[in-house]
C-alpha cells in the first residue's frame, strides 16, 4: 500500500526524523489559514497524489505569502496534474500539502529497500538528489552508494556515517545525517515499510538535513498491525476495479490487452498471461480467483473482467485439484447466468472429473467455447477476437 508524502512525514516525524513543518488542506481557506499560523515568509503548496514529478508537471509551487498560498492552492486544488508517473491521463488533485519553505544548499537522495538478492534492505544514497533515480541508476551507477544492513543487528552507527561521508557531508552535516539516517531506518522497521524513498534530502544553508519530500509504500500483509498506517489508505489513488476486487478478495490486476482471464492460482495465470501473448493476443488482466472457484468467486470475477470496457473475450482456465471440475462447470454455468455476458467466453478446465465438466458446457445450450488444451484455449480465445 501507499500512502501520500504528508501521511509519510507524519509517520517519519513520530520516529524523530527531521521534516520540514506541514500540514494538509483541502480548502484554500484551510491552506492559508495553515500558511498564517505556520508564519515565516516563504512556503510551498505541494500537490497531494501517489505519483512522482509533481515538481515538473506545476505540482510543487512557492509562495511569499499566505494570500498568495491560497491563490496557488486555489488553482492547485481540483487540478488534472499530469506527471511522468500519473500517464497522459493525470490525477486530480484532491488535497495539498502547506510547507514550510526551506533554505536549500544541497539536494541529495536517499532511500531503503529490501534486496531480494541478499535478503537485507539496502540503504541507497546518491548526491544526485531531485532527479530520477532510475535514471543515475542507468547512467551513472557510480554515484549510488549502497549501504546492506545485517538483518540480526540492525542498522550500525558507522553505517550512518559512512553514507554521510559518500554523500560529502561535512562536520556538523555529518552529525544531523547520521541521526537522520538511523531515525528513518527505525521508522522503516517499525512501520512495516517496503519502500521509503526520500528524494530530495537536503542539506540547508545551516547544516541541517531534512526530508523535503517523503515517498513510502508498506507491505500489505503487515497492515493487520499497522492500524494507523491501514487507515491512511486512499482508494481515490487506487484504480477502481482493483479496490472493487480487493473486496471481493480477487487477486486482480489490471492490465492493458482485451483477452479478459479469469484462473485458479497464480502460477496458472501467469502462464495463461503468457500463452495469450504467444498466441498473439494481449491480457487484459491479471486475475487468481483462488483454490475455491465456486459460483460466487466466479461471478464476482466476471463482473471485474467484464467492468473492463477493453475486455472483448475472456478465456476461463481452471486447474481442478482440490476443487472438482464439473462444480466449477456449474458455477461457470449459474453464474453466466446471472450476469449479462457480453462477449464470448472460452472455457479450458482440466483435471479431476475434467471430461464430465467439458460434457456439462457442450450440452448447456449457453454461448461457450469449450477448449481441449491451454494452447487450443489461447488460440481459441484470440481468434475470437481477431
Ligand atoms: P516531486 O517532483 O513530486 O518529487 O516533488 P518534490 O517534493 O521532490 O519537489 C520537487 C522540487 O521542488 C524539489 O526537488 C525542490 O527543488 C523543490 N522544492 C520542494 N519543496 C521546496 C522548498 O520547501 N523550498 C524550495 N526552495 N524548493 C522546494
Ligand atoms: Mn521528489
Amino acid at each position: 500500500m501507499n500512502i501520500h508524502e504528508y501521511q509519510a512525514k507524519e509517520i517519519l516525524r513520530q520516529y524523530g526524523v527531521a521534516v520540514p513543518g506541514g500540514e494538509v488542506a483541502f480548502t484554500a481557506d484551510e491552506a492559508e489559514k495553515i500558511a498564517r499560523e505556520m508564519g515565516g515568509d516563504v512556503f510551498v503548496v505541494k500537490a497531494q497524489i501517489h505519483a512522482g514529478g509533481r515538481g515538473k508537471g506545476g505540482g510543487v509551487k512557492l509562495a511569499k505569502s499566505p494570500e498568495e498560498v491560497r491563490e496557488l492552492a486555489d488553482k492547485m486544488l481540483g487540478m488534472n496534474l499530469v506527471t511522468h508517473q500519473t500517464g497522459p491521463e493525470g490525477k486530480e488533485v484532491q488535497k495539498v500539502l502547506i510547507a514550510a519553505g526551506v533554505d536549500i544548499a544541497r539536494e541529495l537522495y536517499l532511500g531503503i529497500v529490501l534486496d531480494r538478492s541478499t535478503s537485507k534492505l539496502v540503504i541507497m544514497a546518491s548526491t544526485e538528489g531531485g532527479v530520477e533515480i532510475e535514471k543515475v541508476a542507468e547512467e551513472t551507477p557510480e554515484k549510488i552508494h549502497k549501504e546492506y544492513i545485517e538483518p540480526g543487528f540492525g542498522i550500525q552507527p558507522f553505517q550512518a556515517r559512512r553514507i554521510a561521508f559518500k554523500l560529502g557531508l561535512e562536520g556538523k552535516q555529518v552529525r544531523s545525517a547520521t541521526k537522520f539516517i538511523m531515525a528513518l531506518y527505525k521508522a522503516f522497521v517499525g512501520s512495516d515499510a517496503s519502500l521509503a524513498e526520500i528524494n530530495p534530502l537536503v542539506v540547508t544553508g545551516d547544516g541541517e538535513v531534512l526530508a523535503l519530500d517523503a515517498k513510502m509504500g508498506f507491505d500489505d500483509n503487515a497492515l493487520y498491525r499497522q492500524k494507523a498506517i491501514a487507515e491512511m489508505r486512499d482508494v481515490s489513488e487506487e484504480d477502481p476495479l482493483e479496490v472493487k476486487a480487493s473486496e471481493f478478495h480477487l487477486n486482480y490486476i489490471k492490465l492493458d490487452g482485451n483477452v479478459g482471464c479469469m484462473v485458479n492460482g497464480a502460477g496458472l495465470a501467469m502462464a495463461t498471461m503468457d500463452i495469450i501473448k504467444l498466441a498473439g493476443g494481449m491480457p487484459a488482466n491479471f486475475l487468481d480467483v483462488g483454490g475455491g472457484a465456486n459460483v460466487e468467486t466466479v461471478r464476482n470475477g466476471f463482473e471485474i473482467i467484464l467492468s473492463d470496457p477493453n475486455v472483448k473475450a475472456v478465456l476461463v482456465n481452471i486447474f481442478g485439484g482440490i476443487v472438482r471440475c464439473d462444480r466449477v462447470a456449474r458455477g461457470i454455468m449459474e453464474a453466466a447466468k446471472s450476469i449479462d455476458l457480453t462477449v464470448p467466453l472460452v472455457v479450458r478446465l482440466e483435471g479431476t472429473n475434467a471430461v464430465e465438466a467439458r460434457k456439462l458446457l457442450a450440452e448447456s445450450g449457453m454461448n461457450f467455447e469449450v477448449a481441449e488444451s491451454l494452447e487450443d484455449a489461447a488460440n481459441k480465445v484470440v481468434n475470437l477476437i481477431a
